[in-house]
């Protein structure tokens, strides 16, 4: 994406021009989120939430019995919006594939609120990059837009340049959490100028077994950031 369509898409995303994504107005007029009777069929996570990925909690320690399953991961903890489930799982997916871009603002603000409800600390903000091939193919990463909201939001610099993708990997949807990880692995590189002795807090889209943001923490503490709160819109 070049400069003059980012900026196209940032004019988009700021103005007020779309009715609610889910009905289109039908129930209720509001701008670039779900109106009044949308919202309320949105289910989000409570703050008792599982440190290791963002989800509820399903039991009475403190991790869940998913993340109980994996091994130890690199970020200091997750936090996350929503459980990806029926009706905020088409909202979600309508926000990455279905070209709502419109959406980052309504999570942003969620996530805004969230972060200074969990006074969550951080220096310096990012987002899980995309290959440079599918970046092109889509025209932009959905992730981005939305960290560049949380950034202004928290008046955290945004650090887009502070990681990139650098090996394309697999389909990640019919890999199993092993596969994932390897899949992953170098596939990303951080830069130590702007990342070192800081405090990051990395956005992505939805949590699945945490193996993205976990290669990308890898590459993050190698470039010598010193703690990594992960969060995204979603948990699966
Ligand atoms: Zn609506
Ligand atoms: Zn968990």
């Amino acid at each position: 994406m070049n400069s003059l369509q980012r900026k196209f898409y940032k004019f988009l995303i700021r103005s007020n021009i779309f009715q609610c994504p889910i009905c289109g107005g039908k129930n209720h007029s509001s701008y670039n989120r779900p109106c009044r009777e949308c919202r309320r069929k949105i289910k989000f996570i409570s703050d008792n939430y599982c440190y290791s990925c963002g989800g509820e909690l399903d039991g009475a320690l403190a991790i869940c019995s998913k993340c109980l399953r994996e091994k130890k991961r690199q970020f200091l903890q997750a936090v996350s919006l929503l459980p990806y489930l029926q009706f905020n799982r088409e909202l979600i997916l309508s926000f990455k594939n279905g070209g709502k871009i419109e959406l980052a603002t309504f999570f942003a603000r969620l996530a805004i609120s969230k972060l200074k409800r969990l006074e969550i600390d951080f220096d310096i903000v990012l987002a899980v990059p995309l290959h440079w091939s599918k970046k092109q193919r889509r025209g932009y990463n959905q992730s981005e837009f939305l960290a560049e909201l949380i950034a202004e939001g928290m008046r955290k610099p945004f650090a887009v340049r502070a990681i990139k993708r650098i090996k394309k990997g697999k389909q990640q949807k019919q890999l199993n959490s092993v596969e994932r990880h390897k899949n992953l692995k170098n596939a990303f590189l951080a830069d130590p100028k702007i990342l070192k002795g800081k405090k990051v807090l990395l956005i992505d889209d939805i949590f699945t077994t945490g193996a993205t943001v976990d290669n990308v923490s890898i590459a993050l503490k190698k470039a010598g950031a010193i703690a990594i709160t992960v969060m995204t819109i979603a948990r699966a």
